[in-house]
């Protein structure tokens, strides 16, 4: 009789994902709607998706994507700029079609270009999301080139968060993928005063894997993202974070899949595509960490809570595994591009127990 743990949890939601559009969307839709029940979908498609009419649209083109025996959830956002009308986001946001706004700095990320490139300029808009409750997703990274690439986020939350919340303190704001010490301990710092409208999602690569993954046996395209991965001190103490069951960290992967020859050349795409191995990453790092009873608050429950949504009611299974499982082969889009899901290499103690095929 095997001893090994399993565990059987609300499925989870993914609370940053990127879908992309067209063939791309379409082969890697199923892997997210296999795991997660709900994700809160970026915007920065080309052209980015930054008004409710467009998000709209590119719901429906999800929606098309998803194969037919499947059941999944797009929570849509916008892709604030600086021109982005306050009362369009009004009324997406209450006929349900918007889920968030999204703030990109311009120039830190793909497709960023049409981002904000003054915070002080969309005042009016902050005001506007803080008055009707709608949440604020953040790529807290500055994009300034004086800034030493690893030290972004950091100097994002002292120079842009910290004034911005205390200007808009009733604002609900979710800093994206937080990947370092700083990150983490302001966010628990401020838990207090926040009072529940501040929260942070962690991606899985982020607690997988430290900078020094980016140069093992020459430079690694594939575990290049943005924001960058950090130093081991700062994955140890996201580790923390995510492991401590604490209700404002929570789930989203930020998958984000390129084409293998977008990331394989000489200027390598940033962006890490792990939603068929996300939850598998998860349990492995809570499992390391002896806290496998609290993976459920992290990936089911935190989320809803912090959004005010039910908890899923269907189910999902994960169990560890007797032998790590080999990685995926590469996923190929109809027209003929491979993606690599990370780990492409390192083999995974755990795997999500599969009631349906693909
Ligand atoms: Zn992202």
């Amino acid at each position: 009789m095997s001893t090994l743990p399993s565990l059987t949890l609300p499925k989870p939601d993914d609370w940053h994902l990127h879908l992309r559009d067209g063939a791309m969307m379409k082969a890697v839709l199923p892997y997210t709607a296999r795991h997660f029940a709900r994700a809160v979908v970026m915007p920065n498609l080309k052209p980015a998706v930054t008004t409710t009419a467009a998000a709209q649209a590119y719901r429906e083109r999800i929606r098309q994507a998803l194969p037919p025996h499947m059941t999944f959830t797009p929570l849509m956002t916008a892709y604030l700029t600086d021109k982005t009308d306050p009362d369009d986001l009004e009324r997406g946001y209450n006929e349900g079609i918007l889920f968030a706004a999204k703030l990109y700095p311009a120039g830190v990320t793909t497709n960023s270009e049409d981002g904000v490139t003054d915070i002080q300029a969309i005042s009016h808009i902050l005001d506007r999301l803080q008055k009707i409750g709608m949440p604020l997703l953040i790529h807290g990274e500055v994009a300034d080139p004086a800034v030493d690439f690893f030290d972004r986020e950091t100097v994002f939350i002292d120079r842009v968060l910290i004034p911005m919340r205390r200007n808009f303190p009733e604002l609900k704001v979710v800093l994206e993928h937080i990947t370092t010490r700083h990150a983490a301990e302001y966010i628990v710092s401020e838990a207090q005063i926040s009072g529940g409208k501040l929260a942070a999602t962690i991606t899985a690569h982020h607690l997988l894997i430290n900078r020094n993954a980016m140069f093992e046996g020459g430079m690694h395209p594939h575990h290049f993202c943005l924001p960058i991965v950090k130093s081991e001190t700062d994955r140890q103490a996201i580790i923390m974070a995510a492991t401590s069951g604490a209700q404002m960290f929570f789930a989203g992967t930020d998958s984000a899949p390129h084409p293998r020859t977008a990331k394989e050349s000489a200027r390598g795409s940033g962006g890490i595509f792990s939603a068929p191995n996300a939850l598998a990453i998860y349990a492995q790092i809570f499992d390391e960490a002896g806290a496998l009873d609290r993976l459920e608050n992290f990936l089911c429950l935190n989320g809803p809570a912090f959004y005010d949504l039910p908890v899923n009611a269907a189910t999902i299974t994960l169990e560890k595994l007797a032998e790590p499982a080999q990685p995926l082969k590469p996923i190929l889009t109809e027209e003929g591009q491979e993606i690599l899901a990370f780990p492409a290499e390192s083999p995974l103690s755990w795997r999500v127990v599969e009631k349906e095929l693909l």
